[in-house]
């Protein structure tokens, strides 16, 4: 029986399909145009889905997610699936973005040169019989400048391919670095109003997001050229329709190119009236080369995620482990240990988690994030944070859903990085406040490549976070380790190694390291030694 099942919900490439099928590990399903009610039902049986637009994931269809681990999206526009809800199941999301980026820029140059030399227009007159040359006069692009809203992937090539029209481009995106715009010899504004003030041709190419949607009222619309052509083959509402409707009809704008709408199919629609006005049915994607693309860039990536192989174009991981350098993976991993230690010794209801990088090794911002997250943190403290709940809340936590985990939870995470801690230049450290104590660990990697817990509150340690240990802690008396050391040695529990340090309250904690399972009644009898506060067996 094979290991995976994949669902498809969508029109994809019959190529992307082949790929997967070519795995004997998966097993592909195909329904296509599946409704959410009767997929609901199914969804949990099925490790992946894999859609274009036409499934809308949303938070009740993966109220009760199974098994699903991938939702792979077949194109670019993510607006149909619910990233955050997808994040707090612990399921990866990841996107085809590169597959049609040039059937979309292609589309948009076509739109453009429609729109001002009227094409689709003289087309139906001519064929209805009609040889009216006066009533095409265009508008030519050469020396005109171009204005494009979102310098990414369409907008870069779209850019590129104005240039060669001899246009003037400039461009917008708060995003992107000034070189990248150099580079495609665009001028970068520092504001919509200076782009769209000086274009005589404005084109759209950000993603939907809260920030963009309605990027263009007629208040925007104001401030732009009158004679202005407006071109959106990105997404429907980051030009407001009806806005856009008035400006056509009154000449401000001369005349918009769309492929998307708000609301698609669009029924009735206002702009179906103005003659100034082009549209076309969603069909930037729609080249043989760009769902080709997409369905096989997708098919590839949810086998590699499968297999645990890789996860690219996932966005909502918001760090790699493995394109962290080869040390900073080792201080990854050693805070996901610390944050188990944190939970397993600290008592009382967690209300708040600090992390503090301290040194110059964690300047540097490790954490990229493409997608639009409420949280903002580098992977060490998910890594610890996942780390603590996964002990703390037993329940399935991951590196994706960890920060959304603790926020249901109430529990502040905070993240701070400074030069130095105590006598320590290099350090991770983990401060756990509950409602009944504060407790903070630290720990660092040595030249050996070893992540190492050194400090436990007061406490200096040198103790290395892997294994099974009992973990005590005792007044400083005489004999005591004597006394523990007996009761582990009569019930044959052998010991690895010990760390033992002390502090001058008289108090003196140890973390020994065993080679088989404490049973739960000698840890009893260990707590029930004159002058011990605290045992119990911690696991790393
Ligand atoms: P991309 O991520 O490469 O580029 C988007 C750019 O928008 C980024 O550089 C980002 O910094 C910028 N941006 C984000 N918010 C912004 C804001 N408030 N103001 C200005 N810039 C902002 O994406 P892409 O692959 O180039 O796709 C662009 C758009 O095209 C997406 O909306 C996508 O859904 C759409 N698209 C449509 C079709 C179609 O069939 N019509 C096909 C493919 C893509």
């Amino acid at each position: 029986m094979a290991k995976f099942k994949v669902l498809v919900t969508d029109h994809i490439s019959q190529d992307g399909i082949d790929i997967l099928r070519a795995d004997s590990d998966i097993q592909v399903d195909i329904m296509a145009g599946i409704k959410n009610a009767e997929l609901k039902k199914i969804i949990g049986e099925y490790d992946a889905i894999i859609t274009r637009s036409g499934t809308t994931v949303d938070a009740e269809l993966i109220e009760n997610p199974g098994k699903l681990k991938i939702i792979g999206r077949a194109g670019v526009g993510l607006d149909n699936v619910d990233i955050e809800a997808a994040s707090m199941k612990g399921i990866i999301v990841m996107n085809a973005p590169t597959g049609n980026t040039l059937a979309a820029c292609e589309l948009t140059m076509g739109m453009m040169l429609s729109v001002v030399r009227k094409i689709p227009t003289a087309n139906q007159i001519t064929k209805a019989g009609e040889w009216d040359r006066k009533r095409f006069m265009g508008i030519q692009l050469y020396k005109k400048t171009l204005a494009v809203i979102g310098l990414g992937r369409i907008g870069g090539n779209v850019a590129k391919r104005c240039r060669a029209f001899e246009m003037k481009v400039v461009a917008f995106d708060p995003y992107i670095k000034k070189s990248r715009a150099e580079s495609l010899g665009v001028e970068l504004c520092d504001t919509l109003e200076e782009a769209i003030a000086q274009a005589d041709v404005i084109t759209f190419h950000t993603p939907l997001t809260d920030e963009t949607k309605n990027l263009i009222t007629s208040k925007e619309i104001a401030k732009m050229k009158d004679g202005v052509v407006i071109i959106n083959c990105a997404r429907g509402g980051i030009v407001n329709e009806l806005d856009l409707v008035e400006a056509c009809k009154s000449g401000k704008v001369a005349a918009a190119g769309l492929d998307v709408f708000v609301t698609e199919p669009p029924v009735n629609h206002p702009f179906f009236d103005v003659d100034n006005i082009y549209v076309t049915p969603h069909i930037g994607a729609n080249t043989h080369e760009g769902q080709y693309g997409v369905a096989v860039i997708i098919a590839e990536q949810v086998k590699n995620a499968l297999h645990g192989r890789s996860y690219r174009n996932a966005v909502n991981i918001p760090f790699m482990k493995s394109q962290l350098p080869e040390e900073m993976q080792k201080y990854f991993e050693l805070m996901e240990s610390m944050g188990h230690l944190a939970a397993q010794v600290v008592k009382g209801r967690p209300e708040s988690i600090e992390f503090t990088m301290v040194g110059p090794k964690f300047e540097e911002d490790f954490g990229e994030r493409t997608f639009d997250t409420p949280f903002n943190f580098q992977p060490f403290s998910i890594a610890g944070l996942k780390g603590f709940m996964e002990v703390a809340v037993k329940e399935n936590v991951s590196f994706i859903n960890a920060p959304y985990v603790a926020k249901e939870r109430s529990i502040d995470v905070l993240e701070t990085k400074t030069h130095s801690y105590g006598k320590f230049n290099d350090l991770v450290v983990i401060k756990v406040k509950t409602d009944k104590e504060e407790k903070t660990l630290g720990g660092t990697v040595f030249n050996d490549g070893i992540g190492r817990i050194l400090t436990y509150d007061n406490y200096y340690l040198d103790l290395i976070g892997e294994g099974t240990f009992l973990y005590f802690k005792n007044m400083d008396r005489p004999g005591m380790i004597g006394k523990l050391g007996t009761i582990l040695g009569n019930n044959s529990i052998n010991i690895a190694d010990f760390e033992l340090s002390r502090v001058d309250d008289g108090t003196a904690v140890g973390f020994v390291r065993v080679d088989n399972k404490i049973p739960a009644d000698v840890v009893k009898e260990i707590l029930a030694l004159d002058g011990m506060i605290e045992a119990k067996t911690v696991t790393l």
